[in-house]
């Protein structure tokens, strides 16, 4: 028999822990063929209800399913972990400044950090969804000093997913005629959503759009705004959609991106296009042999490299802010 997989899930009793825990356990995170013991993390005032969630996942008799502990600690959370997700995070409440925000999640991300650096397996691969995401996989990683800095990332395929559907829509087309689009830059109201390289059936996605205007009060502004859009239609944020990107960025990166194709992920820049070594900024990523890798050669206009540097610019800011506070 195969050995199960531990998948650490942190804010594990929240709404996007809820959407995605039954889909790791079924086998959609990592493969139909393999096993997983789930970890999840909640603060102490969560753990009653991730127990809650927990009888239900045993409910569900999955077969893959091997094992649910349930930790208030990181230290035993992280333990033996091959894939973290971390979810749970300080969100920003009313009249909090950005600085407050990236202190409280400090006192998160730091201590997973550690935790993560000393007990989790050599092949672990951390995804960051709670915000601001890119800076708190940034944090953890500068506690984790003995992790390849390339484990560490951050979540855009949630924007990456939703962009595509915005342009097939546009173009009356589905989801698999469109390749290539890339988000880049920060998880947040910046980041750019790029149509320039994206392809669409033998056209690049701007040529057929063929609608600059569009492009730049429509498209961009509907992705980047999607979260707070659904906030107000249903009430409460994105769950389902958000979990489903995470299963889809962890499915990538352990099973490789299809040939022909690429997808978008905020990884440890290498300097590539302009982009400071170090941030977790978001590229167009292929996953190959288990790795992300940046693609390459793309020619970058000045319509996109003024967003791109925007975007990349307000990474440099939320670093500079958790440097001055001695959190990286
Ligand atoms: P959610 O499960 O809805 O969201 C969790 C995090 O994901 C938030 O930071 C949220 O950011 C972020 N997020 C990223 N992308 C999206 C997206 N597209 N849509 C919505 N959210 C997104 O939050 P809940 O409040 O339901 O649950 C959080 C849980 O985390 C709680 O159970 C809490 O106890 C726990 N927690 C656990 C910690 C730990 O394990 N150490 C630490 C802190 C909290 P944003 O707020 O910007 O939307």
């Amino acid at each position: 028999a195969q050995v199960p997989v531990n998948v650490t899930v942190t804010g594990a009793a929240g709404q996007i822990g809820y959407a995605l825990l039954f889909r790791i356990a079924s086998g959609q995170l990592l493969g139909a063929d393999t096993p997983v013991k789930l970890r999840l993390l909640e603060i102490p005032q969560a753990v009653k209800a991730a127990e809650g969630t927990a009888m239900e996942l045993d409910d569900c008799a999955f077969p893959l399913l091997q094992g649910i502990d349930i930790f208030d600690n990181p230290g035993q959370a992280f333990e033996g972990s091959n894939v973290a997700l971390l979810v749970g995070a300080r969100p920003r409440t009313k009249g909090m400044e950005r600085g407050d925000l990236l202190e409280a999640n400090g006192g998160i991300f730091k201590p997973q950090g550690e935790a993560i650096n000393a007990g989790a397996a050599d092949d672990i691969r951390v995804l960051v969804v709670g915000n601001p995401a890119n800076t708190n996989a940034l944090i953890a990683q500068a506690h984790a000093p003995d992790v390849p800095a390339e484990r560490f990332t951050a979540m855009t395929r949630l924007d990456h997913n939703r962009a595509l559907t915005q342009l097939a829509k546009k173009l009356g087309v589905s989801i698999n005629e469109i390749k290539k689009l890339t988000i880049w830059g920060n998880h947040s109201a910046t980041q750019y959503p790029d149509i320039f390289h994206a392809e669409v059936n033998g056209t690049t996605g701007a040529k057929a759009v063929g609608d600059q205007a569009w492009l730049e009060n429509e498209f961009i502004p509907t992705v980047a705004k999607r979260g707070a859009a659904i906030i107000e239609a249903r009430g409460a944020s994105s769950a389902a959609s958000a979990a489903n990107a995470a299963i889809d960025h962890v499915y990538d990166w352990v099973n490789g991106t299809p040939e022909g194709d690429w997808t978008s992920a905020a990884i440890p820049s290498d300097g590539s296009y302009g982009v400071p070594p170090g941030l977790i900024s978001s590229f167009p990523v292929v996953s190959r042999d288990g790795r992300w890798e940046i693609v390459q050669g793309l020619d970058i206009d000045d319509f996109s490299r003024s967003r791109i540097d925007a975007s990349v610019q307000e990474l440099v800011e939320e670093r500079d802010a958790v440097k001055k506070l001695g959190l990286v």
